[in-house]
């Protein structure tokens, strides 16, 4: 959970934090923690006194032992009545610390100064701006270049799962393996190491990274999975279907505790994601554009936070230089791999109230779809990169060693981004290098080591 010191010392700050990113439920949580800690402060002075009184029972009881029964059995009486006391208020103690930490795990992290507040986004740069996008203007959608081409098939997909499922077929099938192959090749030239991680991970993995059964808006996010007879029995933890790789990332160091000489300790891998888009609606149902289930090739890193002399953390991204490193070499992976597909997409620092729970700064990018010229003119989300800071490795209790044997204990920082999701950007390959005169899509330049026989285009 967050530093419940930071928080009781800055109540007004965590309220606004929680106004700005629409966690109104939550807002009131930080000066909730700082009234049951006043009461524990008062409490505790309750337990010394208490204390004080018990231990100088003892004494007197030693020295009374020759003075009366009478006498040594009043202050027994009282001692007893002491003890009781003392545990009571242990059991009280942790009741309330669980309170306070039950309240605090509810907030978000701090948003970084980067971030508008608000709900709009900020353009700060244009990948390909040359393109001439207006020439899509005319462009088909991919729904219907992938059925014309025989390469995605929605009906298949609607008679064995519903609605937001899909098959990729033939070339689009290769394509999605071309858009792994290159995008781990992106990031392995920069030292990134591969790992492909499990799907289902523990619903409390799922939590300490951030990603709550229900939405803010109270919509259902995650797929749960139904407990075999076995683990019911054994009370072995629920499992849930990960909607992105950066949970079973994250949750691959829980418990552990890394040396800061190893940092940054930088991931990269492709996974199938899980989402119950529960609260989606309307257009973007249809296609490839929002769907139950995709390939997606996720960037993980843990970084050495800025820390001062106490291992205390620091608040300001300002100080933070790993951490903005890394997430800058996971900008410069997304920008790389989009400039060379021949995208054309807009770079967002995101509002506060598109941060979720974990992230202190979001960047997106949007790629342009002639599709979607009728919905947010044509932009759509390609990829999503955060710095998370100390939110999820303070959840997973994954410590940081300083160098130094007396050094604290400090809390590395995490940074994920997409590389490559897969059916957004097979549909917005499709929809922008579709040849209406070849009846073909021109296969990008940087695809073509990954297409068998080097196909340079998908053709029927
Ligand atoms: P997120 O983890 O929600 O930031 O998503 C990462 C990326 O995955 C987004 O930038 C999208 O490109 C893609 N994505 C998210 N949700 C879906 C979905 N339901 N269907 C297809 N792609 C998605």
């Amino acid at each position: 959970v967050l530093d419940l010191k930071h928080i009781r010392q800055n109540p007004g700050l965590y309220e606004q934090n929680c106004i700005d990113r629409n966690y109104n439920e939550q807002a009131k949580n930080g000066w909730r923690i700082l009234e049951l800690h006043e009461s524990l402060v008062e409490k505790q002075k309750h337990v010394i006194q208490a204390r004080q009184r018990s231990n100088a029972i003892g004494k007197e009881v030693g020295k009374q032992a020759a003075a009366g029964a009478g006498k040594k059995e009043t202050l027994l009486d009282e001692a007893r009545k002491l003890k009781e006391l003392l545990s009571a208020f242990e059991d009280t103690e942790k009741e309330i610390q669980d309170d306070m930490e039950k309240l605090a795990s509810e907030l978000p992290n701090l948003s970084s100064h980067h971030t508008p507040v608000g709900k709009e986004s900020q353009v700060i740069e244009v990948i390909n701006e040359d393109l001439d996008i207006s020439r899509s203007m005319l462009s088909k959608s991919h729904v219907d270049i992938g059925k014309e081409l025989d390469i995605i098939d929605f009906e298949a997909s609607a008679t064995t799962s519903g609605w937001g499922w899909y098959f990729l077929k033939n070339e689009g099938a290769l394509l999605e393996q071309a858009l792994i192959q290159y995008a781990l090749s992106v990031a392995m030239k920069r030292g990134w190491k591969v790992m492909t991680p499990p799907s289902l991970v523990y619903s409390h993995i799922a939590n300490a990274c951030g990603f709550m059964p229900r939405d803010q808006h109270g919509e259902t996010q995650i797929y749960g999975v139904a407990q075999i007879e076995h683990d019911r029995t054994s009370d072995k933890p629920g499992l849930v279907l990960a909607g992105t790789a950066e949970i079973p990332f994250a949750g691959s160091q829980a418990s552990k505790t890394l040396k800061a000489e190893d940092l940054p300790l930088k991931v990269i891998g492709p996974s199938r994601s899980y989402r119950a888009e529960a609260g989606a609606r309307g257009v973007d149902t249809k296609g490839l554009y929002r769907v139950h289930e995709f390939t997606k090739v996720e960037m993980f890193a843990w970084t050495l936070p800025a820390t001062n002399s106490e291992g205390d953390r620091f608040g300001d991204d300002e100080q933070l230089p790993q951490t903005e490193d890394v997430f800058t070499e996971v900008l410069d992976i997304q920008k790389e791999i989009l400039t060379s597909l021949n995208l054309h997409a807009k770079v967002l620092e995101m509002p506060s109230s598109d941060l979720g729970a974990s992230a202190t700064r979001k960047i997106d990018m949007e790629a342009f779809f002639p599709s979607r010229q009728s919905i947010e003119d044509g932009y759509g989300e390609v990829t999503s990169a955060s710095i998370c800071t100390d939110y999820q490795s303070r959840r997973l209790n994954t410590r940081l060693k300083m160098p130094g044997s007396a050094a604290k204990l400090g809390w590395p920082h995490t940074v994920n981004g997409t590389a490559m999701a897969i059916p957004r950007i097979l549909a917005c390959i499709l929809e922008n290098h579709w040849k209406e005169d070849q009846g073909a899509v021109q296969v990008p330049e940087c695809l073509r080591a990954y297409m068998p026989g080097n196909v340079a285009s998908i053709e029927r």
